[in-house]
């Protein structure tokens, strides 16, 4: 999901910090992490609302004014079950049969399909978006998205948090939304395919449902209709540090660490500043609002990232509905904009 070449957009971000990490270094955890001026709402916001997680656990949009919380053991079950398939690249046999699970998860939504063939330094591969639409009463769309494929090129690559987190939470988003009426804008779920690259990632080489699926929407003029394209990713680590990225649009972030004050997750956003490369950034090139909720530090220095100890025990039910809570909540936000 991050180029290498963003690490040195990081370093060279990271200078100016330096500077500051000798004059205090006292307010630094560790090297290699952003000095923050903390958003204004981090002050003047809303202090965290305590809501009994059993009040309103499970009764989705009945109380629209009350606090989100999704069902985490739901998704956490969700998560393990997409990861039961092993590893699923497109094109192979594991991937067809999450695609047919997906499918199955989502009866009762209007389903949609955007299916191509990719062009990739190792032939073509059919790559297959599947968007969720869940209809709401004002005009526009917020679109939350993931990616479901999972890296070719690392043999017994399982992905359970890079492909596998942000599948399953999606498909208890949907448990959320479905048959829950929305007064805002509608919610389309997106599970994008082919994130990853085949080789290397490049310009090429990577985000190829993505980039189809804005292009897409670009040109049949759907991407009007899109107030924010909100992108989970790496979101279910039990060490949940969401990053703040900055290919993402500024005011969308704050929003999103808005919803975070709200529900008194704060602590698990934006404590680094990164600037990420990931499936929010042919949206954000057509115009779109755009935030990518994805924790980068995955393990210690993210040395569990694109290798095979991408494995379930590393995630947490809580992370799960961490970031899924902040989505709904970032929704909501949305609506009242
Ligand atoms: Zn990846």
């Amino acid at each position: 999901m991050i180029v290498p070449d963003s690490r040195r957009k990081w370093l060279a971000a990271a200078v100016p910090a330096l500077l500051m990490l000798l004059l205090a270094p006292l307010a630094l955890k560790r090297l290699g992490r952003l000095p923050q001026t903390p958003p204004a709402t981090q002050a003047a916001g809303p202090l965290p609302t305590a809501v009994p997680a059993s009040a309103t656990a499970g009764q989705p949009g009945e109380h629209p004014d009350e606090l989100p919380h999704i069902n985490a053991a739901r998704a956490m079950q969700y998560v393990r079950e997409v990861v039961a398939f092993g590893p699923r690249p497109i094109g192979n046999e594991a991937h067809k049969k999450l695609e047919t699970y997906l499918g199955a998860h989502l009866k009762g939504a209007t389903l949609e399909h955007d299916d191509f063939t990719a062009a990739t330094p190792d032939g073509n591969f059919p790559i297959h978006n599947i968007i969720a639409k869940f209809p709401g009463a004002k005009p526009g769309a917020v679109v939350i998205a993931t990616h479901y494929d999972t890296l070719m090129r690392v043999k017994g690559f399982v992905g359970a948090n890079d492909g596998g987190s942000g599948t399953g939470l999606l498909l208890e988003l949907a448990n959320q939304l479905r048959g829950a009426k929305r007064s805002g804008y509608s919610v389309w779920l997106v599970w994008l395919d082919g994130e990853e690259s085949v080789r290397q990632w490049s310009q090429t080489d990577s985000l190829y449902g993505s980039r189809h699926l804005a292009e897409k929407w670009q040109k049949d003029g759907t991407v009007k209709e899109v107030k924010a394209f909100l992108l989970a990713d790496m979101i279910g680590d039990a060490d949940l540090n969401i990053d703040r990225d900055q290919n993402s649009t500024p005011w969308l972030e704050d929003l999103v660490f808005q919803a975070a004050i709200q529900l008194g997750y704060q602590s698990h956003f934006f404590a680094r500043t990164l600037a990420v490369q990931d499936d929010h950034i042919p949206f954000a090139k057509a115009g779109v609002p755009v935030a990518d909720l994805i924790d980068f530090d995955y393990g210690y220095n993210n040395v569990f990232w694109h290798t095979t100890q991408d494995t379930l025990d590393k995630l947490s039910p809580k992370s799960l509905a961490i970031t899924g809570d902040v989505l709904l909540e970032t929704a909501r936000l949305l609506d009242q904009k």
